[in-house]
């Protein structure tokens, strides 16, 4: 028999999150970990510190859901009205949990801080709660059932709601909920629009069966596809599934970056050093994204010489040896003048791919001939030259990072071939 995922109801409690001050990442982060553990969240509520509010909350919460999780004002602040809320909810009374006063204690005497009573009334908790110690603050984390739904508190802070929740909600759930009911991969394409990618993959999407979806999430320049199973019993199942994912990648063939949690940067970098090819870049439009991309990743310096952020017409024809005629003629946005800067740092830094941006951003400087966001990425090497012309849109930060990226993928694809 197929086992049905657990429906998990996320409630976030802080007049913060409701008029945009704090984003609300622990309900994103706790999506994602939830649906790890199979567990499967069907509501998210956020709501402010008011004593009615978070009731109706609960209430609501635990309408359909098996385990409800709540985040935030379980702090020594007047605004924290989470816990007796508890109380109400629950019918119990707030008393002194002996373990927590000596962690806090104990926590302050590390720091060399001497305790409030504000710290001391972390120690107080509803009665009924079972507690989770907090490694990582002075609010424990409250475990309470109702109807037989089982009710999680967590302080709103993201690293101690974080570490409460892997270290002590996790392996619960595993013991209450034992087996696999979900399972997702994750594949990474570049160079190719969403809906292009829609219509290459329609046939694939018909022939799925109803336990497995394929998913797509896009951010400027590349999509990550998510295909995920739910309700599964058996290893079969998964071989299936299985199937289905190397069916998914052929299918994306040399547009596929990546898998799981890679991205560019890093597979251009495993790439480079598995070829054994370093890399140098000259940068205009991009301003250093594509410098900064590469660097993100540790160990870089086994293939990233350097670059130059030629921006101003000087630096292009000083550090680059950038022909001025050239620009004169064809200005700085142009195929020639890319095609220059990537031979000019190639043989400033002797690396063996010369990488190359220069665009027209935005907002202003467009023209009918080079329209805003008109870019010519060039690309040198052993090879030859080769220089591409793009229009990426409109907006200024779409144009840098979709250009930054589009170079570190041109390099990507050339270095397939080395595997
Ligand atoms: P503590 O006692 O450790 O302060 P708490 O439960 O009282 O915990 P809150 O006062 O609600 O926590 O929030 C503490 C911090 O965590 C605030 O800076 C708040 O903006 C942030 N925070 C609260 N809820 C969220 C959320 N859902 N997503 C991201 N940040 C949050």
């Amino acid at each position: 028999m197929p086992v049905e995922a657990v429906p998990v109801a996320i409630v976030s409690i802080g007049d913060e999150l409701l008029i945009g001050q704090t984003i609300n990442t622990n309900a994103a982060w706790l999506g994602e970990q939830v649906d790890l553990d199979s567990c499967r969240v069907i509501k998210v509520i956020s709501i402010g510190d008011k004593l009615p509010d978070i009731l109706a909350a609960l209430e609501d919460a635990g309408g359909k859901a098996g385990i409800v999780i709540v985040s935030g004002g379980l702090g020594p602040t007047a605004d924290d009205i989470t816990k007796p809320a508890i109380c109400q909810f629950f019918d119990t009374f707030m008393s002194l949990h002996e373990a927590t006063l000596t962690r806090v204690e104990s926590l302050f005497a590390r720091r060399g801080m001497s305790l409030t009573d504000r710290n001391r009334a972390q120690a107080m908790v509803p009665h009924s709660a079972q507690i989770l110690p907090n490694e990582k603050g002075t609010a424990p984390g409250l475990w309470l059932q109702r109807e037989g739904v089982h009710y999680f508190f967590l302080p709103g802070v993201p690293f101690e709601m974080q570490s409460l929740y892997l270290n002590e909600i996790r392996p619960l759930l595993n013991k209450m909920y034992p087996g696999k009911r979900s399972f997702h991969t994750h594949y990474l394409v570049h160079g190719v629009g969403e809906s292009m990618l829609a219509d290459r993959l329609r046939g694939f999407e018909a022939s799925l069966p109803p336990n497995i979806s394929l998913a797509y999430l896009p951010s400027p320049g590349l999509v990550r596809l998510r295909l995920s199973m739910r309700q599964f019993s058996n290893a079969k199942d998964e071989l299936g599934f299985e199937d289905f994912a190397l069916k998914l990648k052929a299918l994306c063939a040399e547009d596929l970056v990546g898998e799981g949690t890679d991205n560019l940067e890093q597979v251009v970098g495993v790439l480079l050093r598995e070829a054994g090819m370093s890399v140098a870049v000259a940068e205009s439009c991009t301003g250093g994204m594509v410098s900064q991309l590469l660097t993100s990743v540790a160990g870089a310096s086994d293939y990233f010489l350097g670059s130059v952020v030629a921006y101003h017409n000087s630096a292009k024809i000083k550090l680059l040896g950038v022909d001025p005629a050239v620009i004169a003629t064809h200005g700085a946005v142009s195929r020639e003048v890319a095609g220059q800067m990537a031979e000019g740092i190639r043989e400033l830094y002797g690396s063996d791919y010369g990488l190359a941006s220069t665009g027209i951003a935005g907002p202003g400087g467009g023209s009918a001939e080079k329209p805003v966001g008109t870019v010519f990425l060039a690309f040198a090497s052993a090879k030859g030259l080769q220089v591409t012309q793009f229009r990426f849109g409109d907006e200024r930060w779409r144009n840098i990072r979709c250009s930054a990226q589009m170079l570190l993928d041109m390099l990507r694809r050339d270095l397939m071939r080395f595997k």
